[in-house]
């Protein structure tokens, strides 16, 4: 219960728990559904289901005996390496090492372990300084007391190393990387979308804007159009822009996006735009109207802005936001 779940939280549940499967028989024979509504609220229920199981197997195949080795504690579902040495430390009084989430924090950061955790090899280091520390007297006071570490003062952020007994050797603490381990998983590297979007210019040193759909990216907010878009008034010569800029880059949740700005000079463009319903004309030195503008068109405009009134200045636009 106590797997992801705070002790507070937990305290009510265990009473009621216990009180209904007082031995592992009991919890072995309960059907499922029984146990799941003792755990309803608790969240998780992976482990309930595996509890249940484990006091099946407990009972058909260890003779209702717990098991008190580490192998035959890892035969048991929902019990891996970590939770089978905790069980053995504490419950049973046995040597045996253990690696939680705290535990892996005190580590990394005690000894200044670089890498994410998931990483086999850094898991394996971590595992051999759990095994080292691990000391053959009051095994389960150890066990206790380094998770407790982890949950009380070295905690994920703003651990208190003033008042953490390992201060005095602690490396992340005086290499004054205290913030940065353990090491984060890595994000996952985002797949790249390419766009070219036209900046077509009039005459009159205006851009024309459109509006995006109500639904997709920038939903309902103005932009520059797509090269493609079969809505645009006026045809633009295919593969011949007056001008192409810098490649802007712009990151969602999902993706990252490569726009390619392409510049058009229109030379006489208004008899096209009589049919647009979804676009305007823009002055991007004096706007007339206040619209909704995508953030990294609002800062390609502002650049085509500062070049138009200091041309000689570098032409391309990049965002790296
Ligand atoms: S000194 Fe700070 S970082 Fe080091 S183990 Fe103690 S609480 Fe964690």
């Amino acid at each position: 219960m106590l797997q992801q779940t705070q002790v507070k939280t937990v305290i009510p549940y265990f009473l009621r728990f216990m009180a209904e499967f007082p031995d592992v028989h009991a919890l072995a024979e309960a059907p499922v559904d029984k146990v799941l509504h003792h755990w309803t609220g608790l969240g998780y229920y992976a482990r309930a289901r595996n509890l249940h199981k484990a006091a099946q197997i407990i009972c058909q195949d260890f003779n209702g005996q717990f098991p008190d080795t580490q192998a035959a504690l890892e035969t048991l579902p929902g019990i891996g390496r970590s939770t089978a040495g905790a069980i053995l430390s504490i419950a049973l009084g046995k040597k045996a090492a253990i690696l939680d989430g705290n535990v892996k924090r005190v580590l990394a950061r005690y000894h200044a372990v670089q890498g994410w955790s998931g990483n086999a090899a850094v898991l394996k280091q971590l595992w051999a300084l759990a095994e080292k520390h691990t000391p053959e007297q009051r095994n389960g006071d150890y066990t206790q007391a380094i998770m407790d570490l982890g949950a009380t003062l070295c905690r994920r952020s703003k651990p208190d190393c003033a008042a953490c007994p390992l201060n005095a050797d602690c490396r992340a603490l005086a290499l004054g990387i205290t913030d940065q381990l353990p090491t984060p998983k890595p994000r996952k590297s985002l797949p790249v979308k390419t766009v070219s979007l036209a900046i077509v210019r009039n005459s009159a040193g205006e851009i024309w804007l459109q509006q995006r759909p109500p639904t997709g990216i920038w939903g309902g907010l103005w932009s520059l159009p797509e090269i493609d878009d079969p809505g645009l008034p006026f045809i633009l010569p295919k593969h011949q822009p007056d001008e192409i800029l810098a490649v802007l880059k712009h990151s969602f949740s999902h993706y990252h996006l490569h726009i390619t700005p392409q510049v058009y000079q229109l030379k006489n463009p208004e008899n096209c735009v009589m049919e647009a319903t979804n676009g305007l004309w823009y002055n991007i030195g004096q706007p007339q109207q206040a619209i909704g503008l995508a953030a990294p068109i609002k800062k390609l405009l502002q650049q085509l802005h500062i070049h138009s009134i200091h041309p000689s200045g570098d032409s391309g636009a990049t965002d790296e936001s």
